[in-house]
């Protein structure tokens, strides 16, 4: 898989991000294609490329180590585990447990485009532009790691951006959603079930911004529905507790990320298994994807979206 991601400008240098890339490889060794590379006291040329491997928490490459390696940009290409990624920017390479972390510092618009390609691929322009806001406002609202964001759904995907992806970005740039004069974290999802969740119902905390539950007519009319089954001995705790986006995703990481789709459904027993019968799918808190969709191949544009899925909140130039 060749991803590129192309250079989107317009902002002042300063509004960088950093993100940590291609995690969910989890990869002990990657290929690193740039100008120069540091890598303790040692300044190598990675123009034809260096293997980089972890080892422990140190990074070696080419018979050098140290607790970190860094490029000077103005372009990084990575390789690892068949995939290939290219970004505008520097990166820095660390590495923890043997598990290296590859984090590219790149322009602020270029992940915002980077991140529409990810999750709304094939989408109207104006669920494009929503979800580019949404995007925007979700980095701008500050950090969510020491290095700065992941590109897991923990934080925001990431793939090569495409020409609509980057108009997107461009087209409303600057643009992010604010709620008592701050950036709110404009969280989303794949699709509700006819309703939109507050960060209570999902049992989230949500500072500034608490979300509020917004009627989705697209879902309302058919709503995406699935079922799961799970051992009881492993399960219990979703009869005892009902659903919840803490309980979702450390049952996640037991069973696969998509063994509960969302957070509304039935749940009963059936000789010691546990069956889901819910809809939607992901967290129900935010703007609905397929609900911006929907919206927008009605003819509503990006702001109305926006005011339907984040009330309360405003839309504000950075
Ligand atoms: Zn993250
Ligand atoms: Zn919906």
């Amino acid at each position: 898989m060749i991803a590129l991601l192309a250079l989107a400008c317009g902002l002042a240098a300063g509004s960088e991000i950093r993100v940590a890339v291609l995690q969910l490889l989890r990869p002990s060794q990657l290929t690193l294609h740039a100008g120069q590379i540091a890598i303790g006291a040692e300044r190598i040329s990675a123009r034809d490329g260096v293997i980089v491997s972890a080892d422990g928490n140190r990074v070696r490459s080419r018979g050098y180590s140290g607790e970190a390696l860094s490029s000077t940009g103005p372009q990084v290409t990575i390789e690892t585990g068949g995939m290939r990624r290219a970004y505008r920017g520097s990166v820095e390479i660390r590495a923890r447990g043997g598990v290296l972390l590859p984090i590219v510092t790149i322009e602020l618009e270029q992940a915002v485009a980077a991140v529409v390609a990810a999750e709304m691929p094939g989408a109207q322009k104006e669920a494009l532009r929503a979800q580019a806001i949404a995007a925007r406002s979700y980095y701008l609202a500050g950090d969510r790691h020491a290095f700065g964001f992941c590109d897991t759904t923990h934080c925001q995907f990431l793939t090569a951006p495409d020409a609509s992806s980057s108009a997107a970005a461009k087209d409303t740039e600057r643009l992010v959603l604010t709620h008592a004069g701050r950036v709110a974290r404009a969280m989303y999802f794949r699709s509700c079930s006819g309703t939109t969740l507050s960060a209570a119902d999902a049992g989230l905390s949500s500072e500034p911004y608490s979300y509020f539950s917004a009627i989705c007519e697209t879902c309302r009319r058919k709503p995406y529905q699935w079922e799961a089954r799970l051992p009881q001995a492993q399960a219990e705790r979703l009869l005892r507790e009902g659903p919840s986006e803490t309980l979702r995703v450390q049952l996640a990481r037991q069973f696969g990320w998509n063994t509960i789709a969302s957070n509304t459904y039935t749940a009963f027993t059936e000789g010691g298994t546990v069956i889901l019968r819910g809809t939607g799918h992901g967290h129900g808190v935010g703007l609905c994807q397929r609900g911006a969709r929907g919206m927008a191949e009605s003819g509503a544009g990006y702001a109305a979206i926006l005011q339907h899925y984040f009330q309360a909140t405003e839309l504000s130039r950075k």
